[in-house]
C-alpha cells in the first residue's frame, strides 16, 4: 500500500466502524508506524486511544491480529464492543469451552475474524500451530507493563511473551501500557526483545478530571461532605476507595440508608458476590461502590464520573491510577481525596511492615506532600512521572481556589511548647487535647491538665488544630516516633522555632477553610445559573437517552457504555437527530450502530421534542 492509501484506508475504518472523523496525532503515528511493519511500544494514560492503535491496521491488513490481554474481563469487554459495531472479533481463553475456542480458531484459519483476543498462557500453548496456520497480521501485547518486574502488576505468564519475537519475527509487535514511570517503560522493551522498537507517548495528563483534596479526620464530616458531593453527581457512576474493608462496609451502609444506591466491595467477600457487585456497577444497575483497592482493576467502565478517597492512598502510582478510573470518555469528572493523620498513620505502619520499608516509606512521603500542596496539583503530579509540565492547571483545587497565607507562629509554638511539657511522651490526639483543655481521664490521669499550655488553644476548633497539626508535621516542625507508640517529637526546626528571640522565624501555614471544594463551587454556579439554560434542558434529554441505552443493553446483556459512550450520549443531546440521515453521521455512530440503534434514540428525542 502507498502511503497515501494507507491514510485513505484507516480513515475510513476509523469512520465506518467507530464514527469517529480524526485520529489523535499519536494515534496516527502509530498505526502509520505499524503499517511500514515495525514495531512499537505506546504510552498513553487510560483513555488515550490505545486500542484503535492495533484495531484499525487490523481491519485493513490482511490476516488476523492477534491481542494479548490479561484480564478476562477486559478481553469480554472489547470484544462485545468490536461486535457490536460489526467487526469480526473474538476471545480465545479459559471462560470458553474446548469446543468453542476451537471453533474460534478454525474460523481464524479461515480468515473470517480480524481480531483474537487471547489470554497469554493460551497463545503460549499453541504458539507453534498460531505461526504455522495463522495468517497474523500484528501482535499486540495490552497491559505491557505486566511482564516487568519493577510494575506495580507483574504477572508469572506474562514473562514468557519474551519468546513471541523470535516465533513471529517478521509481524509487527506492539505493547500497549498506561504505566508512566521510566523503569517499567525501558523493561518492556528488554523483555519482549524489541530493543529497536520506537516508543510512542503521549501526555499523562488527563485534564478533564478535577482534582481536589480536603484534610478531614472526623468521619461525620466525611460522610456529609461524600452525601453533598454525590448529590452533585445524581444517578452518576462513582467509586469511593477505603483503606479497611469496615469502611467500605460503613460507608456503603450509611449511603444506603439514605436513599442512595450504593454497594460494598473488598477482597474478603466470597468472588460470587464480588462479580455480581462488579456487574451491577458495570451495567448501571448500581452506581456507587464503596471499595478497597482491588476494584478497578479489568473494569473498562468509560463512564465513571466520579472518584472519592475516604483515605489518603499510600503512594502517588496508586493515586493516579484510581482517580484515573474516572472520566475515561473524556468528558469532566472529579476526584476527591480526604486525608487526616489517623491516615498517615495506619500507612505508615504498612509501610514499615513492607518488604521494602525505605522506599514506601519515601513514596508515603511524597503523597503527603502532595495533600499538603500550595502549588497546582497536578504540576505536583505530572512532575512526579518526570513530565515536565510548568504551568497551572487551573482545574483543581489549589489553582482555582488558593489557599489564604496565615502566619502561623503562635499556634506553631503553642503546639512545640505542648509536646515539650509532655516530656514528648504524647501522641497527637493527646497534644490537642490538651491545646484545647479537653477533659478526659486519661488526660487528667497522666497530669496533663496542670499544665501551662493546657487549654491554651482553645479558640480553635478540633477540626482546625487537626489540619494546623499535619500541616506542621509536614514542615517538618515534630516527627511522629512510629516506634515510641507514636508519640510526637520536636525537631530541630521545631526547637528554632520554639525558642526564637529574634522575633525574625515565621511558621506561614494555608488558612484552614471548613467549606469544601464542592461547596464553594455551588456556590459560584448559584450565582451564575438563576434562569435554566440550554444546557440544563439538554440534560433532560441526556437523561432520557440513558433510559433508553440502559433499555437496549438490558435487552442485549452487555454494559450500556458499549452501545454508547456518555460523550455521544451527550453530543446527541445537543445534535438532536431525528432521521436515519441525521442519525448516522453523528460522531461516534459507526454504520453497523446507525442501523441497529436509529430507531429507539431518534424515537426518544421525537417524543422529547413533542412534550416541550
Ligand atoms: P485506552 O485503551 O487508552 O484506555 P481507549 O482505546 O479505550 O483508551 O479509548 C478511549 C475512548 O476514546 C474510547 O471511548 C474510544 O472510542 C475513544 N477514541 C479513541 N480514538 C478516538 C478518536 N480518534 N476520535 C474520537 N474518539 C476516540
Ligand atoms: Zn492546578
Amino acid at each position: 500500500m502507498t502511503d497515501e492509501q494507507i491514510k485513505r484506508e484507516a480513515l475510513g475504518a476509523l469512520h465506518k466502524f467507530f464514527g469517529y472523523q480524526s485520529f489523535y496525532p499519536v494515534q496516527w503515528q502509530v498505526i502509520d508506524h505499524v503499517m511500514h511493519g515495525h514495531d512499537a511500544v505506546v504510552l498513553m494514560p487510560t483513555g488515550g486511544g490505545k486500542s484503535m492503535c492495533y484495531q484499525i491496521p487490523a481491519l485493513i491488513k490482511d490476516g488476523c491480529a492477534i491481542v494479548v490481554s490479561p484480564l478476562l474481563a477486559l478481553m469480554k469487554d472489547q470484544v462485545d464492543a468490536l461486535v457490536d459495531a460489526a467487526v469480526p472479533a473474538a476471545a480465545v481463553n479459559s471462560q470458553q469451552s474446548d469446543s468453542e475456542n476451537r471453533a474460534v480458531i478454525e474460523q481464524a484459519y479461515q480468515g473470517h475474524v480480524k481480531l483474537i483476543y487471547i489470554s497469554p498462557e493460551k497463545l503460549l500453548a499453541d504458539m507453534d500451530t498460531w505461526s504455522r496456520q495463522l495468517r497474523v497480521s500484528l501482535i499486540a501485547i495490552d497491559e505491557a507493563h505486566c511482564i516487568s518486574q519493577w510494575g506495580h502488576d507483574f504477572r508469572p505468564e506474562y514473562a514468557k511473551l519474551s519468546q513471541v519475537k523470535a516465533r513471529f519475527p517478521d509481524v509487527p509487535l506492539l505493547a500497549l501500557t498506561a504505566t508512566a514511570d521510566r523503569l517499567t517503560r525501558d523493561d518492556i522493551r528488554r523483555q519482549l526483545h524489541i530493543d529497536q522498537a520506537r516508543v510512542f507517548e503521549t501526555s499523562f495528563d488527563r485534564p478533564n478530571i478535577t482534582l481536589n483534596v480536603v484534610s478531614e479526620s472526623a468521619a461525620r464530616q466525611k460522610l456529609s461532605r461524600i452525601v453533598r458531593f454525590i448529590s452533585r453527581h445524581q444517578g452518576e457512576s462513582g467509586i469511593i476507595y477505603c483503606l479497611s474493608r469496615k469502611t467500605t462496609e460503613t460507608v456503603a451502609e450509611h449511603l444506603r440508608k439514605l436513599g442512595m444506591n450504593a454497594a460494598a466491595f473488598h477482597a474478603m467477600m466470597p468472588t460470587e458476590h464480588k462479580l455480581a457487585v462488579q456487574r451491577d456497577f458495570i451495567n448501571d444497575e448500581v452506581p456507587i461502590i464503596c471499595a478497597t483497592v482491588a476494584f478497578g482493576m479489568g473494569i473498562n467502565k468509560s463512564n465513571v464520573r466520579w472518584v472519592i478517597h475516604y483515605n489518603m492512598p499510600q503512594n502517588i502510582e496508586r493515586y493516579y491510577q484510581e482517580i484515573g478510573r474516572a472520566g475515561r470518555d473524556g468528558l469532566p469528572a472529579e476526584a476527591l481525596m480526604f486525608y487526616s493523620y489517623s491516615d498517615v498513620i495506619t500507612l505508615t505502619n504498612f509501610a514499615r511492615e513492607s518488604g521494602q520499608s525505605r522506599v514506601n516509606m519515601e513514596k508515603l512521603h511524597r503523597m503527603q506532600q502532595f495533600c499538603e500542596s500550595t502549588v497546582c496539583r497536578r504540576r505536583i503530579l505530572l512532575n512526579y512521572f518526570d513530565e515536565a509540565f510548568d504551568h497551572d492547571c487551573h482545574h483543581c483545587d489549589v489553582c482555582s481556589d488558593p489557599p489564604e497565607r496565615i502566619d502561623g507562629t503562635i499556634l506553631a509554638q503553642k503546639a512545640l511548647s505542648a509536646i515539650m511539657r509532655t516530656g514528648q511522651q504524647a501522641g497527637m490526639t493527646m497534644i490537642v487535647d490538651i491545646l484545647k483543655g479537653a477533659s478526659k481521664a486519661e488526660l487528667a490521669q497522666a497530669g496533663y491538665h496542670l499544665l501551662k499550655t493546657y487549654g491554651a488553644g482553645r479558640d480553635l476548633t478540633f477540626r482546625q488544630w487537626n489540619a494546623y497539626m499535619l500541616q506542621m508535621l509536614q514542615m517538618g516542625l515534630f516527627r511522629i516516633a512510629y516506634d515510641e507508640n507514636n508519640h510526637l517529637k520536636v525537631t530541630d526546626y521545631g526547637q528554632k522555632v520554639l525558642y526564637d528571640r529574634t522575633g525574625q522565624v515565621r511558621v506561614m501555614l494555608s488558612k484552614f477553610d471548613p467549606r469544601t471544594f464542592e461547596q464553594r463551587q455551588v456556590q459560584k454556579k448559584q450565582q451564575q445559573t438563576i434562569l435554566p439554560t440550554k444546557e440544563q434542558v439538554d440534560k433532560e434529554l441526556f437523561e432520557q437517552l440513558r433510559l433508553t441505552r440502559l433499555a437496549l443493553a438490558r435487552a442485549q446483556g452487555v454494559p450500556p457504555y458499549l452501545i454508547f459512550s456518555d460523550k455521544v450520549l451527550t453530543v446527541m443531546a445537543q445534535e438532536k437527530p431525528t432521521t436515519f440521515a441525521e442519525f448516522s453521521v453523528m460522531y461516534g455512530v459507526g454504520e453497523a450502530k446507525a442501523q441497529r440503534y436509529w430507531r429507539p434514540f431518534t424515537d426518544t428525542i421525537r417524543r422529547y421534542n413533542d412534550s416541550r
